[in-house]
């Protein structure tokens, strides 16, 4: 059987896909499979590629297939124990890497709530500052050490297994925290895509009744750790959210802007510490 039969018989999901799933199974780029099409693959191959094109027919996403997700033009490890890296949450790591980079000496920072990594790794990687890492779930966590060792920051990243900011007991020093807690809504579970309702880690989505329990107890504590003139930057779902968490941010004595996504959505939340009140 040829690559070109391949692409042409089985059906049900996008070329583009098809090209991702044969470039993984036959460990190949996937220019090589785009210019060598006659080529012809084993009956083992077929009956892997078969298998792999059948699960994500049945909705299985394609990045926790061939385990690798693009972001920030990096290639990241995935897999069922952490949430798919999605495109808004660049704007996050954009923010962070801009504000960090106009601190003068060595700040330090904290990702909240980790899952693959992403945020902290981009921001070790983009600022060379370290970066201590926390998330509730060890198997994230071996995710995430995974992903900064292929990113190759592994000096720079530090992860701990912590319930929010339970590990760090004393009173701490950050000068940036960023999170992309879970903010789903508990209504809003059943309306979600299927491949994410029946592949993606509830625990990394669901926030409760309004979606915002843990951002709630992440910010009831946030003084004990953030420095005066210190920054803490989230995602959110959007103007809803966007407001509710602004508003518990400023009854804190933040000050407050929001930053909308790619699709006009308020999506981000960028706040530093004045402590005046
Ligand atoms: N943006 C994700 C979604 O809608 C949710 C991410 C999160 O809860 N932090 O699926």
């Amino acid at each position: 059987m040829t690559i070109s039969r391949f692409i042409s018989e089985l059906n049900g999901i996008t070329w583009i896909e098809k090209i991702s799933l044969l470039s993984f199974a036959l460990s190949k780029k996937k220019e090589e499979i785009l210019i060598r099409p006659n080529e012809t693959v084993t009956e083992e191959k077929f009956k892997f590629i078969k298998t792999i094109f059948e699960e994500r027919k049945n909705g299985r996403p394609l990045a926790y297939i061939i385990n690798s997700k693009e972001f920030f033009s990096e290639e990241f490890f995935v897999n069922e124990s952490v949430l798919i890296p999605r495109p808004e949450t660049e704007i996050l790591v954009e923010e962070a890497i801009n504000i960090i980079k106009d601190m003068k000496g060595q700040p330090n920072i904290m990702d909240v709530g980790t899952g693959s990594g992403i945020i902290g790794i981009m921001i070790a990687k983009h600022t060379g500052i370290n970066v201590l890492c926390l998330d509730i779930s060890r198997e994230a966590l071996r995710v995430a050490s995974k992903n900064s060792e292929r990113i190759g920051v592994k000096g720079k990243t530090f992860f701990v297994c912590s319930d929010l900011l339970e590990a760090i007991k004393e009173k701490g020093n950050f000068h940036v925290i960023v999170a992309n807690l879970p903010y789903v809504k508990t209504k809003e579970w059943e309306h979600l895509m299927k491949d994410v309702r029946d592949y993606e880690p509830k625990l990394a989505l669901l926030g409760g009744e309004d979606g915002l329990d843990l951002y709630r107890r992440l910010i009831r504590v946030l003084e004990r750790v953030i420095c005066e003139k210190g920054w803490f930057l989230c995602e959110v779902g959007g103007a809803e959210q966007a407001e509710v968490v602004s508003e518990m941010l400023i009854q804190k004595g933040f000050n407050v802007s929001k930053i909308k996504d790619y699709s006009g959505t308020e999506r981000i939340i960028k706040a530093q510490w004045i402590n005046s009140l």
